[in-house]
Parts: C-alpha cells; sequence; structure tokens
C-alpha cells in the first residue's frame, strides 16, 4: 500500500545534511533515512570535514571488513602468529606484496547498553582517527543481535563469530593488555595484537593509551581489542596527535556524541516498530513532548518516595509539567472543550511507581493553564538483565522515543540518560545525585552540554608522568556537573 504522506521524509534532511550516506536499501532498515522527521531539527552544525572523514572512513571498511581479501590476509597473520601454532614466523606472506594492508579495532561489549553504545561511538572516532577498521566481537556480542543495522554501506560491521583467533576472557590481568606489555618492559609496535582495558577500573599503565608517545607506537599493531564502559572520547581530546583533525571533525566540540550517534546508530526494523507503535499511541497526538527518564542506582540509594518528590519539585520548579488545581477537574472532563495544550509525558523506568503516581496525579485533574497531561510508560522491567536481546530491544526503543520528546529529564550519571539526550541533541534537565539517601536541595539542573560525561577520565599527565587532574589540562575538558570525578567536553 501507499506509505502514508507524514511518514514521508523530507529528501533534503533525509542524510542529515551529508551525515549518512545515500547508498542503502532504505526497506531493509526503515528508521536510517525516518528517524530524523521525528526529532527537532538538529541545531548542532555538521562540519564538511567530518562528512568527508566518513565517506573516506566507508571506503575504507568496505577495502577491510570481513569477506575480503584483506582480512582474510590480516586474520591470516594474525593467526600465524599466535603462540598455540609452531609455524608462526610473522614473515610477510610473499603473495600479497603491495597488497592493502588493513588495522583493526576490535570492540568488546561490557555493562549495560547504554554503556555499550557509548563505548562503540567512542571507539569508531579512535577509529576515524587512526585509520582503523571498527569491528563488533560478534562471539560475545550475539545479544546485539537484531538491534542495530550496518552503519557502513555495502559491508558487516560484525566480526564473524569464530573467525577471530583471540577467544579467551579479556581483563584487566590479561597479559596481552597495554598496561601488561609496557609494564614487562616490551616494545608495543611487534604485538600482533594487544587488549586495551579502557574499564572504570583501569591502572596507570593501561591509562598510558591516551599518551601520545603510546599513540606512537600503537599505529604498528594491526589488531587492537578493547573493551570499555566508558565514553572515552573527552580522552582522545588531550592527545596532541588527534588535535588537528579533531578540531576540523569537530569545530564545536559539544556535539560529538550527538552526530556519530546519529550516524551509526540505527534501529532494526523490529525495534523500529515498536519505537512506532510506542509513538503512535503516546506521542503522536500531542502539542508537546516531554520525556522523563528515572534511573535509580544501588550505589546512590533513594527511596520512592523521596525520589518522586524530587522529580515533582523539578518538573513543577522549572515548569516542565503543570501545577494541578485543587479541586478541579481537567477541561476536557468537565465541558467538552478542547484542552488548551496537549502535554504528553513518556516516563522510561525499569520501575512503574513514578509514572502510576504522576499518572494519578494528572488523571482528570485540572492544570492551571488549562493544559491536558497524559503519562504513559512503555515497559517496567522491574531488573536489568545484560545481554538479554529482547530487553535490549525495548530498551534501545525507549531510548529513541524519548529522543524524540522536546523536552528530556533524565538521570544524572546514567549513560542510558546520556544517548537519550545526545540522539535528542537537548541539554537535559538532570536529576542530580541523593545526598545521603535525601533528594539535594536543587533536584535538577539544566545540563551545560548534551556530550556524555567521561566517568574515569585517566588523571594522569603524560608529559610529567605524573598523576594529575584532567578535568583542568585543556580549557574545553571540565568536570561534570552529574559527577564532578567525571570529565565532558564543553
Ligand atoms: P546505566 O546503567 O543507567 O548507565 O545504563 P545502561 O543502559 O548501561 O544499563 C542499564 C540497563 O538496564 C539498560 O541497558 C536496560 O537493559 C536496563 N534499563 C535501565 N533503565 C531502563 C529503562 O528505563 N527502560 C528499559 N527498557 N530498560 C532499562
Amino acid at each position: 500500500g501507499a506509505v502514508p504522506l507524514a511518514t514521508v521524509p523530507d529528501p533534503s534532511d533525509m542524510l542529515l545534511g551529508g551525515l549518512l550516506s545515500p547508498d542503502f536499501d532504505d526497506r531493509a532498515c526503515l528508521s536510517r533515512y525516518r528517524a530524523a522527521s521525528y526529532r527537532r531539527a538538529s541545531r548542532h552544525a555538521l562540519s564538511p570535514h567530518l562528512v568527508s572523514a566518513l565517506r573516506r572512513y566507508e571506503s575504507l571498511h568496505r577495502l577491510c571488513a570481513p569477506g575480503t581479501p584483506a582480512y582474510a590476509r590480516a586474520l591470516e597473520r594474525l593467526r600465524a602468529s599466535s603462540p598455540s601454532n609452531s609455524s608462526g614466523s610473522g614473515a610477510a606472506d610473499p603473495s600479497s606484496a603491495g597488497a592493502t594492508t588493513c588495522s583493526y579495532l576490535v570492540w568488546t561489549p561490557n555493562a549495560g547498553l547504554g554503556n555499550r553504545i557509548l563505548s562503540i561511538a567512542a571507539g569508531f572516532l579512535y577509529a576515524l582517527l587512526t585509520d582503523r577498521v571498527l569491528l563488533l566481537n560478534g562471539s560475545r556480542a550475539g545479544d546485539l543481535d537484531d538491534l542495530f543495522c550496518e552503519p557502513f554501506p555495502g559491508s558487516t560491521w560484525i566480526l564473524p563469530p569464530g573467525d577471530f583467533p583471540v577467544r579467551k576472557k579479556l581483563t584487566i590481568d590479561t597479559p596481552e593488555s597495554l598496561g601488561s606489555t609496557l609494564g614487562r618492559g616490551e616494545p608495543l609496535s611487534s604485538a600482533p595484537w594487544l587488549y586495551l582495558h579502557l574499564v572504570h577500573n583501569y591502572r596507570t599503565p593501561d591509562r598510558l593509551f591516551f599518551c601520545d608517545d603510546t599513540q606512537a607506537e600503537l599505529r604498528r599493531v594491526p589488531w587492537l581489542v578493547f573493551q570499555a564502559d566508558n565514553y572515552f572520547v573527552p580522552g582522545l581530546f588531550l592527545i596532541p596527535r588527534y588535535e588537528r583533525e579533531l578540531s576540523r571533525m569537530f569545530p564545536r566540540r559539544d556535539a560529538v556524541f550527538h552526530h556519530l550517534g546519529h550516524y551509526l546508530f540505527h534501529p532494526t526494523n523490529t525495534v523500529w516498530g515498536m519505537v512506532m507503535r510506542y509513538h503512535g499511541s503516546y506521542f503522536d497526538k500531542a502539542d508537546e513532548r516531554v520525556g522523563i527518564q528515572v534511573r535509580t542506582f544501588k550505589w546512590a540509594p533513594i527511596s520512592s518516595d523521596e525520589f518522586y518528590g524530587q522529580i515533582l519539585k523539578c518538573t513543577h520548579g522549572e515548569n516542565i509539567l503543570p501545577a494541578v488545581v485543587a479541586g478541579q477537574v481537567a477541561n476536557n472532563a468537565s465541558d467538552g472543550q478542547p484542552a488548551a495544550k496537549r502535554k504528553a509525558v513518556v516516563v522510561v523506568s525499569l520501575h512503574g511507581e513514578y509514572s502510576e503516581r504522576l499518572m494519578d496525579l494528572y488523571h482528570e485533574r485540572g492544570t492551571a493553564a488549562g493544559e491536558a497531561v497524559s503519562v504513559f510508560q512503555p515497559t517496567h522491567l522491574g531488573e536489568q538483565h545484560i545481554g538479554d536481546r529482547e530487553q535490549n530491544q525495548k530498551a534501545l526503543a525507549e531510548m529513541v522515543l524519548l529522543s524524540f520528546s522536546d523536552v528530556v529529564v533524565t538521570t544524572g550519571v546514567s549513560t542510558f540518560g546520556y544517548v537519550i539526550q545526545g540522539l535528542a541533541g537537548l541539554r537535559p534537565w538532570v536529576l542530580m545525585r541523593p545526598d545521603h539517601g535525601k533528594p539535594p536541595e536543587t533536584p535538577c539542573r539544566l545540563a551545560p552540554s548534551i556530550e556524555p560525561c567521561f566517568h574515569r577520565p585517566p588523571n594522569y599527565d603524560c608529559r610529567a608522568k605524573a598523576r594529575g587532574d584532567t578535568g583542568r589540562t585543556v580549557q574545553h575538558i571540565r568536570h561534570c556537573e552529574d559527577f564532578p570525578e567525571g570529565v565532558q567536553l564543553l
């Protein structure tokens, strides 16, 4: 049947000003060219240099991706060099003389979906800067199934399960890690592969990743495997050799994830179907869309009563939600008059009580300005199951739905919230973390930027070879408001 007019994307905007390649089959991934038409136009300028860097990357990826001769050769060399293979000599194959040599960056999953999305984006930026090809390790990323469309035209970013000879579990103590190798005083450049441990518990030798001389040595390592639960992009802005290229790609540094996220993360048709269903039932007919993301953390305990109070104080205090008028029923319920304005509120949370209480608050109750407020919550799954396919799909659908909001309220420190604000391109109202179980004095603050916070910066001064404060090294990297231990690009 014919596509309803409202869903036909504006052709001039479909490619987001050149961010997206036109070389995809639209039907295979409906969200790719459509999601933008559900969002407010991005106010964050895209640099032509980033656009050309992406096109260049796409050509490289096509040349080096699984299924290509260059990939087969690179894998062969890696297999030949592994210690379990006695014939390993590391000698170049004479038949491949003059052929393309590709180097790779292999992403390994760690933590929840928000962390994963942020670490993939950070890895992709590193791949762009170092002419590496980013591959997601399929053997352990099975739970990424039916979540994201392929981002690079004519090829895949999934490392086929079984292809990769490095099968062991990678931890902070892995002998092939950057930190362990430096600790043994061995040169990096002769390693066939190295593991980069960029997880929150990393130690000084692993943090040397963010130093210029380490980067010089890493250039010659054909396979880098990394694991991160962090948005380490601000760390890349500390490295002198990438400064110029980064400033050309991102003349304004405050929308790095916004652009990379719009480029990389397109929900598959299954997930997009969920987004469209939620959108149709909750957001479609509203005049204003409010997204509220409520996340609780074990390390920051607060009762649901206290947290609900904080959410109300924030949303009423900042005029995000209207106050209810005591004893008055909603306009449309009383005299059949349409409400002055229809506000739709979507709450996403693992728990149902916050939206239930908001629903009760506004149900058939009048508001001062005659606005009708409806409250929805797509799912409340109770607890988090990392790596569960259906949970990931629901979580992604909710992130994407909330990125269609006109106003966003997020919970500080949550990577789930960072993804929403980045995709939305909106500075969120951030619910600040509790203070000894009580809501803080200021319930929420407008975030200074839409960039995610890098929770565990290296805090290492490469020149002095001593501890340093990453938040005070360069002008455009500051401590985060929601998590002062972290740093953020401004
Ligand atoms: P973070 O822990 O808040 O930084 O966010 P992550 O996304 O990394 O991990 C939390 C995980 O819990 C998500 O990936 C989801 O699986 C689940 N989760 C947390 N909050 C929500 C929510 O509001 N909706 C859904 N559907 N899942 C959630």
